[in-house]
């Protein structure tokens, strides 16, 4: 009953008898012969009538078949290991097996699965590689937005040997924009307007492929490569591009955009250091186009500097409002963008000379609002103590 089969390898007479003995069952199902009495029957000690078992039989249990479906039923080499597995059967917690051979396919297919993924990798970064030869980009053909962004991308990420842009995220001293969101932004308009793409140089570690297949990868990880004709290195492109921005004309031919980018820094600055006051007074926050709306028209009036009055009275207003009212955080941070409104329109009707604030030591100027506010503009720093021109809306 136990044992469904016995295989013995060996023909050697006395050897075979030994396997046969120590397997064979009585009409119980029971072991016929205690090992005790195999010793008698033979001249073998009972290490030695366990190794021969071992090396020239296995007993075969169909009850116990290989897990992935295979139905190759277990070997037993000797009785011990058969008990212990009859008394989990017995029990009902046998644990299931997967014999060599479904093991090795499973290796083989987890294997082509891992080669076809990492293809699939090799094969997107190369499709940025052709990209690199077919479409080089034309610093004259740039617009506005395109040449401010790339500049502030290659002054923060630039390779020291100017070969490749770095990961944004390996730059820890400086940022790229006010808010990692317009950071990425950037990036991504680069990117779909093909004038950076993925270098093929990158960790395929770094590019994963999601449900759907498509291929994801986070962009302030990656290398990226800017695709140029032959005889140009991006050491070239940055001093054109340097020169491009502190050209006299360069403000007047690329207004609207620039308008349009200088505004969108403040708002991000405000926002930034919205979320700075909010982490203070330990309020939890999320900016949301509300939000947005109200700092923007505050921007219509007031510097960033102003602004950021607005905003840090509007936290600890909020804070107070939740220490003597015992409201949930999350409600008394969302009463700032109100009050930050409220202030601001008093401020206005009545003629306030609403004093501004300094810079804040943790949020540095930006890479991208040095090149608009100090190269282009030739100011110091100057988006964050004046009120700005407002864009003129699309
Ligand atoms: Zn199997």
């Amino acid at each position: 009953m136990l044992i469904t089969e016995i295989t013995i390898s060996t023909d050697e007479p006395t050897e075979k008898q030994i396997c046969e003995l120590y397997w064979q069952e009585d009409d119980n199902g029971k072991y016929a012969y205690k090992v005790k009495e195999i010793i008698e029957k033979t001249a073998f000690n009972g290490f030695q009538i366990n190794h021969i078992v071992k090396k020239n039989s296995a007993a075969v249990a169909s009850w116990w078949p290989c897990s992935r479906g295979c139905k190759r039923p277990y070997r037993f080499y000797s009785r011990s290991e058969l008990d212990t597995a009859v008394r989990k059967f017995n029990r009902g917690n046998l644990e299931p097996w997967v014999c060599t051979h479904c093991y090795a396919n499973e290796l083989i297919e987890r294997g082509e699965r891992e080669i076809a993924v990492r293809k699939k990798k090799c094969d997107y970064l190369l499709s940025n590689l052709k990209k690199l030869s077919e479409s080089p980009i034309d610093i004259n053909r740039l617009n506005g937005k395109e040449i401010v962004y790339l500049l502030a991308l290659l002054r923060h990420s630039g390779s020291e040997d100017l070969t490749q842009i770095n990961p944004i995220i390996e730059n820890k001293s400086d940022r790229l924009a006010p808010t990692h969101l317009y950071s990425l932004r950037i990036l991504n308009y680069l990117s779909s307007q093909d004038i950076i793409c993925v270098s093929p140089k990158n960790d395929l570690a770094k590019i994963v492929f999601d449900e759907d297949d498509q291929i994801r990868f986070s962009p302030e990880s990656v290398e990226w490569l800017i695709p140029l004709s032959d005889g140009t290195s991006i050491a070239q492109l940055y001093k054109d591009l340097e020169e491009k921005v502190a050209e006299p004309n360069f403000y007047k031919e690329n207004e609207e955009d620039l308008v349009n980018i200088e505004f969108l820094i403040s708002e991000e600055e405000c926002i930034e250091y919205l979320y700075k006051v909010t982490n203070t007074h330990n309020l939890s926050f999320s900016v949301g186009e509300k939000t947005r709306t109200v700092l923007s028209k505050c921007l219509e009036t007031y510097s960033v500097s102003q602004t950021f009055s607005f905003i840090w009275n509007s936290g600890r207003n909020a804070a107070s409002f939740y220490m003597s009212h015992q409201v949930p955080k999350k409600y008394a941070a969302n009463t700032m963008p109100g009050f930050i409104q409220r202030q601001s329109e008093r401020a206005l009707t009545n003629d306030w000379d609403v004093t501004g604030f300094r810079r804040d030591y943790d949020l540095k100027q930006s890479s991208l609002s040095r090149v608009v506010f100090n190269t282009v503009l030739r100011t110091d720093d100057g988006g964050f103590d004046r009120a700005l021109p407002v864009p003129v809306p699309d």
